[in-house]
């Protein structure tokens, strides 16, 4: 057992390695520091966000701004923590401006996320947005249409051969900014609870 925690934590590091000094997309020119992502290696539940912001680009981790306050309310909410989960995003370095990742950004990306989830084996992802939703439910071959249609819904699906359960709900730094569906992010998190304690 100890052998094996060991080597995916041995893996886990390497992807994070390899990220830190990725230069496969023009992300690269105008990031900081390349934001990986962390967790625990044991983690049930893996969060996926759109991108890193300025916060989490200065400091090179994984919602550390106001998003990333938000998030933890939302699982202190539901009597969890983040240290108990794996937190990464979409795309791995900073859009300029916030803008949304690119198509050819995400393509490019996205191995590394794949990589860390068949590491990690979480039986939940929890998909934070449309860029992650929009992502990962086509990736699982399921249809995707919009964040309003498929929030609060669980997918129990495979990715890759491996499976697991996609549950989708809003992007809380789009919450925040909006100031809409606040509610329906509370729901949804406690729904999530429930779907963890099944
Ligand atoms: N928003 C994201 O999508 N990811 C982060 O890490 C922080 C804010
Ligand atoms: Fe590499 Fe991803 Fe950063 Fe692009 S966004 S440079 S693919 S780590």
């Amino acid at each position: 057992m100890e052998k094996v925690i060991l080597s995916a934590r041995t893996l886990l590091a390497e992807v994070a390695s390899e990220v830190i000094v990725c230069v496969k997309c023009p992300l690269c020119k105008s990031r900081k520091n390349a934001v990986p992502g962390e967790g625990s290696i044991r983690a049930k539940m893996f969060f996926v966000g759109e991108g890193p912001g300025k916060t989490e680009d200065a400091l090179g981790r994984p919602f550390v701004g106001s998003a990333g306050k938000f998030l933890e309310e939302l699982l202190g909410q539901i009597g969890l923590n983040r240290k108990s989960m794996f937190i990464t995003n979409i795309v791995k370095c900073k859009p300029p401006r916030n803008r949304k990742p690119h198509q050819l950004e995400i393509q490019t990306c996205t191995p590394y996320l794949i990589r860390q989830i068949k590491i990690i084996k979480p039986r939940l992802i929890v998909a934070l947005g449309s860029t992650a939703v929009g992502y990962l439910l086509p990736k699982a071959g399921l249809p995707f249409s919009k964040i309003t249609r498929v929030h609060g819904r669980s997918y129990e699906t495979s990715l890759r051969g491996q499976k697991v359960t996609i549950f989708a709900t809003f992007h809380p730094a789009a919450v925040l900014r909006g100031g809409q569906y606040r509610e329906e992010i509370v729901a949804d998190f406690a729904r999530l609870k429930r779907e963890l304690e099944k």
